[in-house]
Formats: structure tokens, sequence, C-alpha cells
């Protein structure tokens, strides 16, 4: 039986909704006056606070799905721009994942750690290679890392996933600092959350991989992952330890897209339902060669087309959660779901235990084949020659913006006095210290662009003298 607020997977989750869902969705998908009224009520309004926007029940949002209407995917995809737009303005965040181990218990038949290969070679990091990891991140400009790691109850228990973290933000090499470490570990207890919390991470980021329970019970045949309901519960442990930024996302490829879309925006109603604050990303990977990983053994993968579309309306059913995306994807595909709604990027991505420290990208424990291998410099000068601001901005967490507090400043409009600003501080700390000559040009003059569109005065004074202090040798503004 389908209940929202349920603490049970597969209540919350639940098979039988999800296919009512896809049905409504079929049956309707030509309904232009339903399709009609979904799309008015996903709009941005104005009231006296700032802009607001619905959002989508995964009902609707399926229906949009489902609709093959070109002019009606065009009105999706202008939508998604101006929903992006309202909320996120033209800052897109960067991060960079750091892989500490690939010792994994789990039989992830998709995952090239998986238990049963031998031939993958088994890497983890010590205290003093985590600081090499860092040193070099730090030395490329990264401020915000996603750590990674394989399950395994003895190489990589929680208590060296929280040395690691120490570590991490220990490390002040020349002008850099990890000031925000996200983390991405297998599903644990309510007493780990906490301590994770107590540790200081950002966001708690697990993907679900499928909310198919009988496609995901087979994808995990083996390990402690196999427990569907106990990995699908995890946010709501995570949230009891008091981590209330968590991040979502299924691996397309393993199901029918469509079953996971119904799915995730299901998992985002019931944190929204439960504890008042919805999930603050999403992420969207597709699987990758990888190893002993072939992609094409996986029939449900989904072209750039559908993909564009699946990200446009996330970016429209839940207005106010930020989407990521990773360098799984190339380029184009980048170039293109950016504009549609992604928030964060991560770039100049290794993939490999280890990695960052090498002179060259290894590939021997590699997750996945990285797409995009283009440099953090060349990264951000892309970004802004398209005419974004790439953000190296931690503040919010920082300043105990966090869960429905994030979410409230989102709802008041007031990202253009803070979330603004902050990404111009931040990027002129990365022009300073780490850009070519030609990135430092593009990215003085869009900084100069750019402050004059801070709404308040005040504001905008003290980012101008912040920006002089940044240039004089001072570090670490902040609103
Ligand atoms: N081990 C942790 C867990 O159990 O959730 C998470 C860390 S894992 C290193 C990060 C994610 O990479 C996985 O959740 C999975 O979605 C993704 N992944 C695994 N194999 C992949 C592949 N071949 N291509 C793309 N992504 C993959």
């Amino acid at each position: 039986m389908y209940n929202v607020k349920s603490r049970k997977a597969e209540e919350f989750i639940s098979d039988e909704e999800i296919r009512e869902t896809l049905e409504y969705a079929e049956a309707n998908k030509n309904n232009l006056a339903l399709i009609d009224s979904i799309l008015q009520k996903a709009r941005p309004y104005k009231d006296g606070a700032g802009v607001r926007c619905n959002g989508l029940t995964h009902r609707e949002a399926s229906v949009l799905l489902a609709c093959e209407i070109p002019e009606k995917i065009q009105e999706m995809y202008k939508l998604a721009e101006e929903i992006k737009k309202a909320f996120y303005g033209n800052r897109i965040v960067i991060f960079a994942p750091l892989y500490l181990s690939n010792y994994c218990v789990n039989g992830c038949v998709y995952c090239p750690y998986h238990l049963k290969n031998s031939k993958i070679p088994r890497k983890k990091l010590t205290q003093d290679e985590v600081r090499r990891e860092v040193i070099a991140l730090q030395d490329t400009g990264h401020k915000r890392l996603a750590i990674e790691a394989g399950e395994h109850p003895t190489m990589n228990p929680i208590s060296y996933i929280l040395e690691c973290i120490q570590t991490i933000y220990s490390i002040k090499h020349k002008n850099g600092a990890i000031r925000r470490v996200n983390v991405n570990i297998a599903a644990t207890t309510v007493e780990n959350y906490r301590k994770l919390k107590e540790a200081g991470i950002g966001t708690y980021i697990l993907f679900q991989e499928t909310y198919h329970k009988e496609s995901y019970l087979a994808l995990h045949p083996t390990g402690p992952k196999h427990d569907y309901a106990y990995h699908t519960e995890a946010m709501d442990r995570a949230m009891e330890g008091g981590i209330d930024d968590v991040g979502l996302g299924v691996l397309f490829g393993l199901e029918r897209y469509k079953y996971e879309f119904a799915g995730l925006l299901m998992h985002a109603e019931h944190l929204e339902a439960t504890f008042g604050v919805g999930p603050h990303t999403i992420s969207v990977p597709r699987i990758k060669r990888a190893d002993d990983i072939d992609p094409s053994a996986f029939d449900n993968s989904i072209s750039d087309e559908i993909f564009a579309k699946l990200c446009a309306l996330i970016r429209i059913a839940v207005p106010y959660t930020g989407i990521i995306i990773s360098t799984r994807e190339n380029q184009a595909v980048r170039e293109k779901v950016i504009r549609l709604g992604v928030s964060q990027i991560s770039g100049a991505s290794r993939t490999s235990v280890g990695g960052y420290a090498e002179e060259e990208r290894p590939h021997d424990t590699e997750q996945f084949d990285v797409s995009d291998q283009r440099s953090l410099d060349e990264v951000v000068c892309w970004l802004m020659e398209m005419g974004y601001i790439p953000s190296f901005c931690t503040a919010c967490y920082r300043e105990g913006r966090t869960g429905d507090r994030f979410m409230q400043l989102c709802k008041t409009g007031q990202i253009q006095n803070c979330c603004h600003p902050n990404a111009l501080i931040t990027l002129k700390e990365y022009l300073m210290d780490y850009a070519s000559a030609n990135t430092a040009e593009v990215g003085n003059a869009l900084i100069q662009k750019e402050i004059e569109k801070i709404p308040n005065p005040k504001v905008r004074e003290i980012v101008k003298n912040n920006l002089i202090q940044i240039q004089q040798g001072q570090r670490d503004f902040r609103f």
C-alpha cells in the first residue's frame, strides 16, 4: 500500500503506485489540456518574498515524461531553463570526486569494484596518500570534494572514513583548502551518520541505483547492499542522524527510465513529507565502461535526448533541489543539460584510487571511464565563455544553512544577494591562485559584469571591497 510518510521502503516506493503512475502517464501522454495545466502549475510565480515554484508530483511529472509531442517537449525545455535561471541564476558549482578505497564486499554487477573482480588492483589510501591527493586537488583550485569508497567492514570502516575527512579538512597547502567534503559511501547506521555529521560533512550522497526491487536484488546479488530496504531507507537514517542535506541518484541504464523517474520523485516526496525537507541534490549518472564492465550488457540505456528530457523534468518537478552531473558525460552532453537545469558539475575528475597525485591519469583502479577529460582550468574557462559563473562556494553549510534553512534561502529569493556574491568572490580566489592568464582575463571581465547584477547596494559594496582584499592576498570571504 502506497504511503508517502511510511518509514518502510516498499510503502514509500510502492511498486503498485509506480505501475499505476506509468499507466496514467501513458493514457494521458496526448492529453493536451492536462499537459498544459501541469506545465502551468510548474511555472515560476512571484509572491511577496520572491519567486516561487510549486514543483510537480511524481504523477504529473510522469505525464510530461511520457508526452512525445515535439512542441510540448520544447515548452518543457523552456520552462526548465526559466526555473533554472530563477533559482540558480548562471552559477555552476564545481567539485571533484576523491576515491579513497576500492575494497568492496558487494557484488554490484555494473561496478568494477565488485568482490569477484580479481583482476582489478585493490587499493586504499593511507593518510599520507590522502594528503598527497588533497594537495594535488588544492593545487588545481578545488574547494569541494565528494569522497567515494567501496563497502568493506574491515578495510573501510567508518573510523577510516572519519580519519580521512579529518585529514582532508586539516590540509592547507599554499592558499588552498577543502572547505566542504560530501560523502558517497554505502548505506550505514544512524549512529554512523551521526558521526559523519559531527565530522562536518556537507551532503551525504547515496545512489539508489534502481528503485525496481526485483531488478535491485538481481543487480546486487551478494553483500550487504543486497538488502533493498536497508539501502532504500538509508536517507531516513541519515536524517535521523542529523544529516539534513542528502543527495539522491539513479544509475540510468539499469532499469526502464520511466520507472526510475517516478521512483526518484516519490523518494523526494517521502523525504519532504517525513522530514520537512526534500533532497539537497539529485545525481543522474549513466552506466559507463569500466574494467570488467561492458555497458552494452545493460539493455535499458538511454539516448542523449531522453537524458536531456530527464534532467529538464527533474528541474521542473523539484525546483529547489540541485542537479549534479559528473565527467561520465562528455562536453556536448554537459553543455546541453547545464542549460536545462544542472547546477553542479565535477571537473578534471580522476576515478582511480590515488589518481590525482600521478602525472598521467591512471586507469588500473578506475571506477568508470571519464568522458570529459579536460583540466579544471579548461572547464572553468569553457563555463565562463558560455556565460556561466563557476562557483567554488561552500558558504551555506559553513554558515549552518543546511536542510530547510537552505531551502528557505531559495524560496525567499535571497540567492541573488547571497549565492551570487559568494560565487563571484570564490571565482576571484580561483582566478588569483590557479587560473591561466587567458582564463583569468575572461574571468575578471565576467566578474565586473556580474557585480552589477547584485540587487542590494550594500551587498554590492561589500563584494567590491572583498574583491580588492582578495587581490591584496586575503582569502575566504563569504555571506
Ligand atoms: N559504494 C558506495 C555505495 O554502495 O553506494 C558508493 C560509492 S560508488 C564508488 C559511487 C557510484 O558509482 C555508485 O553508487 C554507482 O551508481 C556508480 N557506478 C558504479 N559503477 C559504475 C559504472 N560502471 N558506470 C557509471 N557509474 C558507476
